[in-house]
């Protein structure tokens, strides 16, 4: 069981599908996926067999593929992910656009912070598409903050990473947009059972799931310049209560936007001042 298409099916049989099968194999062979299909009988050495094998019983073991390749792709950029971060969703590229409109429309130059920046996906994505604007990025996790900031040098993006909880590193500090997917699961929920190799503190908040959210909301007024955006991800049932948060805070032009699967996944608004 040595071969390429031997391993392919040996991993099939341990549950993993067919293309985290491949994804793993060209990464351990360091060659492209395309690679795979036209070596099938390719043989592996003593040492690539230990790796993919690993690897396999790794992802069997419901090990995110992005964890095992030690990258992830997310709004047209390569990241570098370990354990440390949650795994950067399609889902978030939502928040993404939603926040690159709302810059598209504004002057050059605007103030912008990403709260919970995890790997820095979304901190960096903006930078990318949205150069001119100066983007600051908080995480409450040091070995987080030192995945992203990885991946701002890696791909010379020019991000202020800041340790600390939330606001608190931001300190009187007040911005044109505030972005952030924070953890917004609730405590015990049976969804976690499969998430259960990401960070939990990225992952839950409480009994509800909003902790976070209902934080980020209560100090926004302290942060955020009249006519500055609070844009933020949540869960698929919390559109109605982070709307409710937002404008019970004020807040006005408050809306939701829906996820790749057409669930309200990203509610903002905006700060009268
Ligand atoms: N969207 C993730 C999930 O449900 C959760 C991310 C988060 O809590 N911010 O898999």
């Amino acid at each position: 069981m040595t071969s390429v298409a031997s391993l392919l099916q040996s991993a099939r049989a341990a549950g993993v599908d067919r293309l985290d099968a491949q994804l793993l194999l060209a990464h351990v062979l360091q060659r492209p996926r395309a690679w795979l299909i036209a070596h099938e009988d390719a043989v592996l050495d003593a040492q690539q067999l230990a790796q993919v094998h690993a690897a396999i019983d790794r992802r069997a073991a419901g090990v995110p593929v992005a964890y095992l390749l030690g990258e992830k792709e997310f709004h047209g950029l390569m990241l570098g992910v370990t354990a440390d971060v949650l795994v950067p969703r399609p889902d978030t590229e939502v928040l993404v656009d939603w926040a690159l409109e709302l810059l598209a429309a504004a002057p050059a130059g605007m103030e912008v912070a990403d709260l919970g920046t995890g790997s820095g996906a979304i901190a960096l994505a903006l930078k990318q598409a949205c150069p001119s604007a100066k983007v600051c990025a908080v995480d409450a996790s040091a070995a987080a903050l030192a995945v992203a900031r990885g991946n701002g040098e890696r791909l010379t993006l020019a991000v202020e990473w800041l340790d600390g909880h939330w606001w608190s590193p931001l300190h009187a500090r007040r911005f044109d947009l505030v972005v952030s997917n924070p953890p917004y699961i609730a405590e015990g929920d049976p969804h976690l059972d499969a998430l259960q190799h990401e960070p939990q503190q990225a992952l839950t908040s409480g009994a509800d799931g909003l902790d976070a959210i209902r934080e980020i909301v209560a100090s926004a007024a302290d942060h955020l310049r009249a006519g500055a955006w609070l844009l933020l991800e949540h869960g698929h049932d919390q559109a109605a209560a982070v709307c409710a948060l937002l404008r019970d805070a004020a807040f006005d032009a408050v809306a939701t936007r829906p996820d790749l699967a057409g669930l309200p996944r990203c509610t903002g608004g905006r700060w009268p001042g």
